[in-house]
């Protein structure tokens, strides 16, 4: 999918602030915008057939509305009590995704199929200036939880709006999560230190089989380093890392394009989290991935109701990729997603107190 592949494109009434109408017009001429009353017009359009259709015909729909309710909240993998945290907090300017990893979550979790977009950024940057001025320390917002951060940017331009925002930040910093590499628009901007824009990334064989429509390794690995010239600080999630017959020579092959490329005093931080999923995503991906393979590996559900790799494989796959991560530099800011305390006895010389210990340790090298 182009990224301005869209089918239609809908604007609902409600939305008062038109920067991003604006350059939605500019950037899909060929997509007049309809104006509706309610999002079931836009609604009567998506391919109701079946939910891998719906999927499917939801994401070639575009909706810009209005963010509704509270806009700061914690990131969705926090659960409660046993896992340690890092005190991510999102805001979900879009919903959905143009791309399709097979992994993906969104497929069962989405109340509507539809790729919004929430244009009230006025009423959004004043809640976020209220909880700026609520801290004493410093906390990332990330915009790419029910979304891709950056997939949709040369049509919208909405990141360089958050990075202008977020530079003049006390205590916020604006994380950009991403498997694109659309970021053109923010190398006019100067982040002022406080955006940092992180890759997930995974081997190419990955990104070829099951990460379909996103930006290849290759990609990703380039619009990294333009960012750091850029005076970006950038970083990267191995997320979700996933057991195959060679994952190991190809993650190995992984730490070495990163070593190649990046010097580790260039990275914020990396992050780790395994494949772990919802019960019933299994059976829709293979649905709509037809020979997916993935799902054939045992998985046993752990308190936060998301089923993951068995603990012993999930230790030696942790021992597997901190080694490389250590060997490539010994004080790199490195953290797992989800994981108890005893994991970071096992694996690390300390254990986080609380969340935001783990979130001083995430920050390190920004603050
Ligand atoms: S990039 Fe992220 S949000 Fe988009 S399809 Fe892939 S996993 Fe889902």
């Amino acid at each position: 999918m182009g990224i301005a592949d869209f089918d239609y494109v809908f604007l609902h009434q409600e939305v008062k602030d038109m920067r991003v109408v604006e350059q939605v017009q500019k950037s899909l001429p060929q997509n007049p915008i309809k104006l509706i009353q309610d999002v079931s017009e836009a609604m009567a359009f998506v391919n109701q057939s079946s939910e891998r259709q719906m999927i499917q015909s939801g994401k070639r729909i575009l909706l810009l509305n209005n963010h509704k309710g509270n806009v700061i909240k914690y990131c969705p993998a926090k659960s409660p009590g046993c896992y340690k945290c890092c005190n991510l907090h999102t805001i979900n300017l879009m919903s959905n995704c143009i791309f399709n990893c097979a992994y993906c979550i969104l497929q069962n979790v989405l109340n509507s199929p539809l790729m919004q977009v929430h244009c009230n950024l006025d009423e959004i940057f004043s809640e976020l200036d209220q909880y700026d001025l609520s801290l004493n320390e410093p906390v990332r917002i990330c915009t790419g939880e029910i979304a891709d951060s950056l997939a949709l940017e040369p049509i919208l331009h909405q990141a360089k709006f958050l990075v202008e925002y977020f530079s003049s930040k006390k205590h916020l910093f604006l994380e950009l999560k991403t498997k694109s590499d659309q970021i053109e628009s923010l190398l006019s901007v100067n982040p002022q230190g406080k955006t940092i824009v992180s890759f997930s990334i995974n081997p190419e064989h990955i990104v070829k089989t099951i990460e379909f429509h996103t930006a290849s390794l290759d990609a990703r690995l380039n619009a990294a380093r333009k960012l750091i010239d850029h005076g970006y600080k950038v970083a990267f999630n191995l997320d979700p890392v996933i057991r195959y017959e060679q994952w190991e020579e190809h993650y190995d092959g992984l730490f070495q394009e990163l070593s190649h490329r990046f010097k580790p005093s260039e990275i914020a931080f990396v992050h780790v989290g395994l494949l772990r999923h919802t019960a019933g995503l299994d059976g829709l991906a293979r649905q709509r991935f037809p020979g997916l393979r993935l799902f054939d590996e045992e998985f046993v559900m752990g308190p936060d109701r998301k089923l993951r790799y068995p603990k012993p494989v999930r230790e030696s796959m942790y021992e597997f990729l901190y080694s490389r991560l250590r060997s490539w530099h010994k004080s790199l800011p490195f953290y797992a997603c989800t994981e108890k305390a005893d994991h970071y006895q096992k694996f690390f010389d300390w254990v986080p107190g609380n969340d935001m210990d783990l979130n001083r340790h995430v920050l390190s090298r920004m603050v």
